[in-house]
């Protein structure tokens, strides 16, 4: 917006409006052509660079060279047919554009610059430093011109509101399980990856059936031990504990999320394990393991948890 009232503001002088052609006094609110802009622009870059380079013009007016200490010296800069400073560059072959090729010099430090920056931040959405620059660098060739954007954008209200940073959340202590040495599997994580396609049969036109896979973490060495799984019912499930328990050994405890196949699979082997604690179980256990040793085999029976459930049959 400030831009626009300094090009509007510039419109007023009478040598600007004599070169424009503009007999009738400038509108209040009237828009602004596009040659009326481009006048304008030219004018007040050209009054720019004659204020900040003056050093620079006068040794190209006399020499068609700056002095190698100039900031300058490694654009190469020549004046234009308007009397604009320009970057010399090497894209003489490209297919830009002139004003691409030879970019506008803009000084580092100046009100106009900071307006330009503040009219191309705002028509292109506030955009980044990056992207910016690069938006500027298809017209403007602004002396230190990162440091300058970066510096303008810091400022930017709207910039700051959208990107500060949020707060973060403080990760709590991890349990004693992940902290204590012990041995693999013993205490593990299990979920689900997948869903992934398994092929039946090798070669072609084999069919393809749906599958997961189970995913057993040990909580101590970060080991995985892989299961494939049919589907995500609770039985599938299940047959696919016995193969890990049989591979690893009987683990502790075991964490999940709440899927449901997990929740049915607690439940099934909590019915299992009460079934196994009852009186009647445990009578028809006797009797029987009574009946065996009596053909010559003895037992001992082990307390039934998850945890040390090896009874042991040993024959004589
Ligand atoms: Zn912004």
């Amino acid at each position: 917006m400030a831009y626009w009232l300094l090009l509007r503001s510039i419109l007023q002088f009478k040598v600007i409006q004599k070169k424009l052609d503009i007999i009738t006094p400038l509108p209040a609110f009237s828009l602004l052509s596009t040659h009326e802009i481009k006048t304008v622009t030219t004018s007040f870059v050209r009054w720019v660079q004659q204020v900040e380079f003056a050093k620079e013009f006068k040794s190209l007016k006399t020499s068609k060279s700056v002095n190698g200490c100039s900031k300058l010296s490694s654009l190469f800069p020549f004046i234009d047919g308007d009397g604009i400073l320009r970057v010399g560059g090497r894209l003489h072959n490209s297919l830009c554009n002139f004003d691409a090729q030879h970019l506008v010099i803009l000084p580092k430090k100046h009100l106009i610059t900071s307006l330009l920056i503040d009219q191309y931040h705002k028509r292109y959405l506030h955009p980044g430093p990056t992207l910016l620059l690069s938006i500027m660098r298809q017209r403007y060739w602004i002396i230190g011109g990162r440091s300058t954007i970066r510096h303008y954008i810091y400022k930017c209200l709207n910039c700051f509101r959208l990107k500060r940073i949020k707060q973060q959340q403080l990760m709590g202590s991890l349990p004693e399980k992940r902290l204590h040495p012990s041995r693999p599997f013993l205490h593990c994580g299990v979920d689900y990856a997948g869903l992934i396609k398994i092929r039946l049969n090798k070669g072609r036109g084999a069919k393809t059936s749906k599958g997961y896979i189970a995913l057993y973490v040990c909580f101590s060495t970060k080991a995985i031990h892989v299961e494939m799984v049919s589907d995500l019912t609770t039985d599938a499930f299940i047959a696919s504990l016995k193969r890990f328990i049989l591979r690893r050994g009987i683990p502790a405890g075991i964490y999940s999320d709440n899927g449901t196949n997990f929740i049915g699979a607690k439940r099934k082997l909590s019915e299992l394990y009460k079934m196994v604690l009852s009186t009647d179980f445990n009578n028809i256990l006797s009797t029987f393991l009574s009946k065996t040793s009596a053909s010559g085999t003895s037992s001992r029976l082990f307390h039934p948890t998850l945890a040390d459930c090896g009874s042991q049959v040993s024959k004589q």
